[in-house]
This record gives structure tokens, C-alpha cells and sequence, in this order.
């Protein structure tokens, strides 16, 4: 069995890749990775050899490579994305290219080579926003920024093909995700990587915007789990169980790298910010016995611990992102 996995040199797939990698007993013999290395991308957060691992740098927009790297799978998980919202404010334009047409170009080589399972890892964030209670995977979908909403439409052509065409598509949707190998433009590695360095941190207008977290090893686990078991056509909710406002969680990372309310700068709100998201798991619970199994708190702890012994892996990513390359 070959694996396409999309996107895995960024920071959730290159951990599910990972961990297949060091999975004796798994399913997937071989695993072929077809990233871009965008600025999100390093091959520093993969084996730099593995036996059972094949990188391959090039675009999913790329419908010629595309064709020869499904030609060669049997099944896809796809990661591949423009993964930051404000990013997507700035500009729209890349992150329908990648997450729009690019999942299309997936899609069509996959439907070509009869390729499948096709697990198309999506967002909590195509929902919308919501003051109280959770989504089930039945809630219409109503994204708000330019990357959820490319992100909803890449949810609903992959969920298209399923029901046109019969592909075996699965789309997860999973919540904010914290772990090793973050890029440091996102909340938790940016704050902690600015107080490590003695900076301040940004945040965003009162701080009461409330989301979910999921240790990245439970939402790979998840994944893995929707791979391995899923149905076709079914979309499953991934959730963390640990709901933080942005102030709640600042004032963790604070205590955790020792510094006060004084690092903190507030920062005019993200435009159209989502105050809350939650989603319900409990169809990923009951079908698949998908459950969170790490504790937020230590989970939290060995991030932190992960980012202080990790310069070498995050000071020249920050570098390279204040050059602007
Ligand atoms: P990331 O930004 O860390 O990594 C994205 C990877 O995709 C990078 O390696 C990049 O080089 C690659 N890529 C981008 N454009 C490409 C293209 N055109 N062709 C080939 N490769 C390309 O993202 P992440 O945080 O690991 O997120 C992975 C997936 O999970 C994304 O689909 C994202 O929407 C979804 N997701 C992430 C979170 C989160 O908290 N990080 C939460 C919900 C959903």
C-alpha cells in the first residue's frame, strides 16, 4: 500500500507522517509526501531519510505531477493547504489556488486512478462562528474569513466527487491544533517563541474569542482513525475538549515561559474575527472510538518545553518570516 499524503512537510502532516513512520504494526507500507515547501514548509520537521518514506517537492496545483503521484497511491490524505487566516485577509488569492483548485486537482487524479480512501482534512471553521453549544457534522456551513471559506469549498467539491462520482472521500474537521513543529506565526508557538526571546506578544482586542485545542497527536490519531474505518461520504468532527478563551490561554503561556501581564500588547481585533468555535465529536466517538487522550495541561507543558529546546528549528523559520521570504 502507498500512502500520497499531501502537505506533510507543514506541521500537522509531517506529524502524522511520523508517527506512521515509526508505527511497525501499521497498515501503510510506503509513504510518498508531495509538499510545495511554502514558507510553512520545511524539510526539517521529516526523517531526513526513511526507507519507507518518499518526498517529493511540487505543487497540488500541478495536474501533470499530480496524475503520476496518484497513478502510483492507493490511498491520500490530504494536509496540503494555505493554512493561516490572516494571511487570507491580506491576500485571497493563493489560498484559493491551493485549497480550492488544488483539491480539485487531487480530486480529479484521484477519481482518474481510482484512488481511495481520499481523506480531506478540513476545519471547525467552515461552521462560522457560534456563541453557545457545539456543530454536528449536519451543521450548514457558514465560513467567515477568505481561508475557511476555501476551505468550505474544497469540503463541499470533495464531498461533490463522493456523491457524483462515488469516490471514497472522508472530511475531517477538526479544531485548533497546538504541538511541536508549529509554524511560529500562529498563536501558541508565536507567544511562546516571543517570550522565550524577551518580546512581547500580540493580542487580538479584548481577548475574549474563545476555541477549542486538540494536541496535534489526537488529531492525528483521528485522522488515522477516519483512514482506517471511516465510511465514505461522512464527514467527522475532531475535537480537543479544552475550550480557552485567547486571554485564558495567554495567561497560560505566560505562567509557562515565567513572564507577566506586561509582555502583553493588544492589538486592533482581527478583522471579522469569530468570536467561538466548538464542535461536537460524538459521531467520531461512537463510530470510530476517537476520544482526546491528551491532557491539556501537560500536553501544553511539553509544547512549551519543545519550543525552549528547539531553537535551532524555529529561529531560522522566524528569520526567514521577518525577510519576508
Ligand atoms: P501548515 O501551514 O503548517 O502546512 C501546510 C503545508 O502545505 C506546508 O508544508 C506547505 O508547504 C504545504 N503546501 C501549501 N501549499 C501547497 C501547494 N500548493 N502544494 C503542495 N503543498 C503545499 O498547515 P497545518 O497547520 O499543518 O494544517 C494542515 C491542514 O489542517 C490544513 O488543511 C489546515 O487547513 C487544516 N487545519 C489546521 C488546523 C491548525 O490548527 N493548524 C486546524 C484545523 C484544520
Amino acid at each position: 500500500m502507498n500512502l500520497l499524503v499531501t502537505g506533510a512537510a507543514g506541521f500537522i502532516g509531517s506529524r502524522y507522517v511520523r508517527t506512521l513512520l515509526a508505527d511497525d504494526a501499521s497498515d501503510v507500507p510506503r509513504v510518498t509526501v508531495l509538499d510545495k515547501l511554502t514558507y510553512a514548509g520545511t524539510l526539517a520537521n521529516l526523517p531526513a531519510a526513511h526507507p519507507r518514506l518518499r518526498f517529493v517537492q511540487g505543487d497540488i496545483c500541478d495536474a501533470g505531477l499530480v496524475d503520476k503521484l496518484m497513478a502510483e497511491a492507493d490511498q491520500v490524505v490530504h494536509f496540503a493547504a494555505e493554512s493561516h487566516v490572516d494571511r487570507s485577509i491580506a491576500g485571497a488569492g493563493e489560498f484559493v489556488r491551493t485549497n480550492v483548485a488544488g483539491t480539485q486537482t487531487l480530486l480529479d487524479a484521484a477519481l482518474r486512478h481510482g484512488v481511495g480512501p481520499f481523506v480531506h482534512i478540513s476545519t471547525d471553521e467552515v461552521y462560522g462562528s457560534i456563541d453557545s453549544g457545539s456543530w454536528p457534522e449536519t451543521h450548514p456551513l457558514a465560513p467567515n474569513s477568505p481561508y475557511s471559506a476555501s476551505k468550505a469549498s474544497s469540503d463541499l467539491l470533495a464531498l461533490a466527487y463522493h456523491r457524483t462520482h462515488g469516490l471514497d472521500v472522508r472530511v475531517t474537521r477538526c479544531s485548533n491544533n497546538y504541538g511541536p513543529h508549529q509554524f511560529p506565526e500562529k498563536v501558541v508557538p508565536l507567544f511562546v517563541t516571543n517570550l522565550l526571546d524577551g518580546h512581547t506578544v500580540p493580542l487580538y482586542g479584548d481577548g475574549r474569542n474563545v476555541r477549542d485545542w486538540l494536541h496535534v497527536d489526537d488529531h492525528c490519531h483521528g485522522v488515522e482513525l477516519v483512514r482506517s474505518k471511516g465510511r465514505p461520504g461522512e464527514v467527522y468532527n475532531i475535537g480537543g475538549g479544552t475550550e480557552l478563551s485567547n486571554r485564558e490561554l495567554t495567561g497560560l503561556l505566560l505562567e509557562a515561559c515565567g513572564a507577566d501581564w506586561d509582555r502583553v500588547e493588544y492589538v486592533t481585533d482581527r478583522k471579522g474575527h469569530d468570536l467561538r468555535y466548538s464542535v461536537d465529536w460524538t459521531k467520531a466517538r461512537d463510530e470510530l472510538g476517537y476520544r482526546p487522550r491528551r491532557d491539556f495541561t501537560t500536553g501544553l507543558a511539553d509544547t512549551v518545553a519543545w519550543y525552549r529546546d528547539n531553537r535551532a528549528w524555529w529561529q531560522p523559520l522566524k528569520r526567514r518570516a521577518r525577510q519576508g521570504s
